[in-house]
């Protein structure tokens, strides 16, 4: 069986992830999306084990003793980190599984995992990107302090694979979705019995 692939997307908060995750996720039936864990408190609709799950900080340090997680990282004062156990078993299983994951966090997977496909996306401008946080029901000084975090996430979009522009949801879904089907075409990628037909 064909491993599965570890494809990560990491964007500036308010660049629209959230919503090319759950496109993206309608949209291929190979994909599976990781759910990481977090100290932040849910925002409004946001549900525990759905979203994220929901940890205390005494709880997040356990886990981090246990190495139970693949990555993990403060960000905008917070520990987010990605479950090790689901991302090694569905990967196995030949699953491709989605990560919407930090700068930091893309970072520790491609060292550990090379192979793994990073995609950056963008906003179309600065500008797009304070109208989105202002909207967002959160402490005016998180979503300052989530917009001045966004301009050191930008200048780290250099060392990713694919740089996506979400000026057009649609667009941009599909063009991630065109991404991960070459990717998933890469010769090296293939079972041995594919490049060898009996
Ligand atoms: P938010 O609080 O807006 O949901 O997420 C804040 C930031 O943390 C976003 O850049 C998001 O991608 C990132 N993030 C979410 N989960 C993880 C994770 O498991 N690991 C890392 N390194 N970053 C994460």
């Amino acid at each position: 069986m064909r491993k599965g692939m570890l494809i990560v997307i990491s964007a500036p908060s308010g660049t629209g992830k959230s919503t090319i995750c759950r496109k993206l996720l309608q949209k291929r039936r190979d994909l599976k999306y990781s759910v990481s864990c977090t100290t932040r408190q849910p925002r409004p609709g946001e549900k525990d084990r759905k979203h994220y799950f929901f940890l205390s900080e005494k709880e997040f340090k356990q886990r981090i003793h246990k190495n139970e997680f693949l990555e993990w990282a403060v960000v905008h004062d917070h520990y987010y980190g990605t479950p090790r156990h689901f991302i090694e078993g569905s990967l196995k299983d030949g699953w491709n599984i989605l990560l919407a994951i930090d700068v930091q966090g893309a970072q520790s997977i491609h060292e550990k995992m090379p192979d793994s496909v990073l995609i950056f996306v963008t906003p179309p401008s600065l500008e797009s990107l304070k109208e989105r946080l202002a909207g967002r029901r959160e402490a005016v000084d998180s979503a300052a302090k989530r917009l001045a975090n966004s301009k050191g996430e930008l200048s780290a979009a250099k060392n990713y694979d694919y740089l996506v522009v979400n000026d057009e949801l649609e667009k941009a879904v599909s063009q991630i979705d065109a991404i991960l089907t070459a990717e998933s075409l890469r010769v090296e990628r293939q079972p041995a019995s594919d490049l060898a037909p009996a």
